[in-house]
Parts: structure tokens; C-alpha cells; sequence
């Protein structure tokens, strides 16, 4: 009978095994064909200057548009591509795609790209990064590079000085997902930042009365007092909005402004406004 059930048990845990590894296999699969397809693609989310409600710039967003799964979170192929070693190639992608679409768009407006740690262990990754900006003939002033805490359990010398040469070229480098990690005030001080991103996780919380407002203040005087601006993320209400703007200038993002979306509904936006490049009433219509 304790055989029958072994057996049983067994009978229902090597399809569940077997469904999962043939899963893992197409996605792998899958993410090399979509490389060579060029299936990967960037979506953008507006950033705010949430004093004037002004668009400020896009952080780039990556999907993938799959024939066999539709479109994929970054959330699932990012994991997979960094274990599989290809992530420096989908980075690439849409990166290139980022700069062309970005390109049209008003000068003054900035472009945000999410890097993997995996990325800035490669040595090399300044001037990749560097070719790119050449081939594409984008200004390495309008590039920001987020990275998250995790980045800084790596070798933190390589770290900075990889920060380092990102930034003699003009580069400049958020800390993302600020207060779900475990940097130190004294790694957060040694490393040159110039940005500090809220985790949309207690930014989310501002619209119920409790005690992350307070982490909320304690990041936004941390930031005042390594001298490093704030984006909050996550905003996903005009309440929240309001009770973040009586706190001080600082960038937003969210819901609220509108879902991450395709570079044409960016252009669209932003002709409506009077903010892409060939716009001649652009200068006007900014400072308004
Ligand atoms: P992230 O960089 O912190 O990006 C913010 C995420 O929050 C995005 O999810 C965005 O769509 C979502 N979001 C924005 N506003 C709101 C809001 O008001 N409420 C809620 N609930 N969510 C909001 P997404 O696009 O699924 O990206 C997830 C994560 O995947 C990103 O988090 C980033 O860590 C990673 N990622 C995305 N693109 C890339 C990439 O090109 N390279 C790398 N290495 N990672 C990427
Ligand atoms: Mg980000
Ligand atoms: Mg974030
Ligand atoms: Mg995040």
C-alpha cells in the first residue's frame, strides 16, 4: 500500500517537473530566437517634476513580444536572461531601440535605462555603453543609468570605478528601489550618486495613514543630507501625489501620469505638447 502512494506521489511530481523544465527550456530557447528576432522592445514611463506637473523625461522599460507567450514582464525574462548570459545582448536591444526613439523627442528630456548588476561586472561595460552612445550619436548627458542596491554586494572597488567612467563621460547614475536593500550610509557616501529612487512599495502606502510616511521623510532627509535629489515611485494617486508635493520638490512616476507605454503613443504624447525635437514651438510651450 506505502508503495502505491510512493508510486502515486511520483506519478504526480514528474509531469509537474517535467511541465516546469520544458517550460524553462522554451524560455531560454525562446529569449535566443528573440535576440536574433529582435523581439525585445523598450516602453517608456513618463518622469515627472511633480511641482509643475511638467514631463521631465522616460525611464525605458523592456518587453518582449514573443509569438509563443506574448508579451513578457521583464520581471520573468530578466532573471533568465542574466542566468543564461545573455543579458548584456537584450540590454543592448533595446537600449539602441531607446536612444533612436529618444532621439526625437525634445532635447531637454532625459532617458532613464535600468541596468543589471550582471552588466556592470563585465569590465567592459563604460565602453559598450560609450560605442553605443557614439553609434547612435546620442549625448551621453541625457542618460540615466539606474542601478539597485544589489549592485553594491559586488566588489564595491570595481563598482566605483566603473561609476567612475560612466560618469567622466557625462553619464549620470540613480539608485534604484531605494529602501528594499541593505546599503550603508557609508557605501550610499562613497559612491557617486546622483539620484535616489523611492520603492514604489512605500510610496504605494502614503494613501493609508501609517508609519511609512515617516520612512518616507526619514529617505527624503537622507537624500537632503548626501545632497541627492528624489524620485519617488509608485505614484498611483492624486492623494499620494499631494501628500508627496507638500513635502518638497522632488521627480515622480506612476500610475497616476500613465502606464509604461510604446515609443509611438510617446511621440503622440509629446507632440501634443509640443515636445519633440522638430517641435518649432517647443521653447514657447516648455515654459509656459
Ligand atoms: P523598476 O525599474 O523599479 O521599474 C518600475 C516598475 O514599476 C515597472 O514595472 C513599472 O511598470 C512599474 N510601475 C510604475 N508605476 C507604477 C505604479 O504606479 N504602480 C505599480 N504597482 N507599478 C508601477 P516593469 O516594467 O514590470 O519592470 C519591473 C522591473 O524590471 C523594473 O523595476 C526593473 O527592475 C526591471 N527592468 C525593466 N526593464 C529592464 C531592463 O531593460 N534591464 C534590466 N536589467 N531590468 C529591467
Ligand atoms: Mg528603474
Ligand atoms: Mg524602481
Ligand atoms: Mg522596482
Amino acid at each position: 500500500h506505502a508503495k502505491n502512494q510512493g508510486k502515486n506521489r511520483h506519478a504526480w511530481f514528474e509531469p509537474e517537473m517535467e511541465r516546469k523544465l520544458r517550460y524553462r527550456h522554451d524560455m531560454e530557447a525562446g529569449i535566443r530566437t528573440g535576440i536574433a528576432n529582435r523581439e525585445f522592445l523598450p516602453f517608456y514611463e513618463q518622469q515627472i517634476d511633480i511641482e509643475t506637473g511638467m514631463i521631465v523625461g522616460f525611464e525605458m522599460l523592456a518587453r518582449w513580444r514573443s509569438e509563443q507567450h506574448g508579451v513578457v514582464s521583464p520581471e520573468i525574462f530578466i532573471p533568465i536572461a542574466e542566468e543564461i548570459g545573455l543579458i548584456g545582448a537584450v540590454s543592448e536591444q533595446i537600449i539602441e531601440q531607446a536612444f533612436e526613439d529618444a532621439k526625437e523627442w525634445a532635447p531637454e528630456l532625459t532617458l532613464s535605462v535600468n541596468i543589471s548588476p550582471i552588466q556592470l561586472r563585465d569590465p567592459w561595460f563604460a565602453q559598450k555603453m560609450l560605442k553605443l552612445l557614439v553609434a547612435h550619436n546620442f549625448p551621453p548627458q541625457r542618460l540615466e543609468i539606474e542601478i539597485t542596491e544589489s549592485c553594491l554586494h559586488e566588489n564595491l572597488g570595481q563598482v566605483r570605478s566603473m561609476m567612475a567612467s560612466l560618469k567622466n563621460q557625462g553619464i549620470r547614475i540613480s539608485l534604484d528601489d531605494f529602501g528594499t536593500g541593505y546599503s550603508s550610509l557609508a557605501q550610499l557616501r562613497s559612491l557617486p550618486f546622483d539620484r535616489l529612487k523611492i520603492d514604489r512599495s512605500f510610496v504605494g502606502e502614503l494613501s493609508r495613514e501609517n508609519a511609512n510616511e515617516k520612512l518616507i521623510d526619514a529617505i527624503i532627509s537622507l537624500g537632503d543630507g548626501l545632497d541627492l535629489p528624489i524620485t519617488a515611485e509608485g505614484i498611483e494617486d492624486n492623494k499620494i501625489l499631494q501628500a508627496l508635493r507638500a513635502k518638497g520638490r522632488m521627480k515622480g512616476q506612476g500610475y497616476l501620469y500613465g502606464r509604461p507605454e510604446e515609443a509611438h503613443a510617446v511621440r503622440e504624447r509629446l507632440g501634443a505638447l509640443g515636445l519633440l525635437k522638430l517641435d518649432s514651438n517647443r521653447a514657447e510651450s516648455h515654459s509656459r
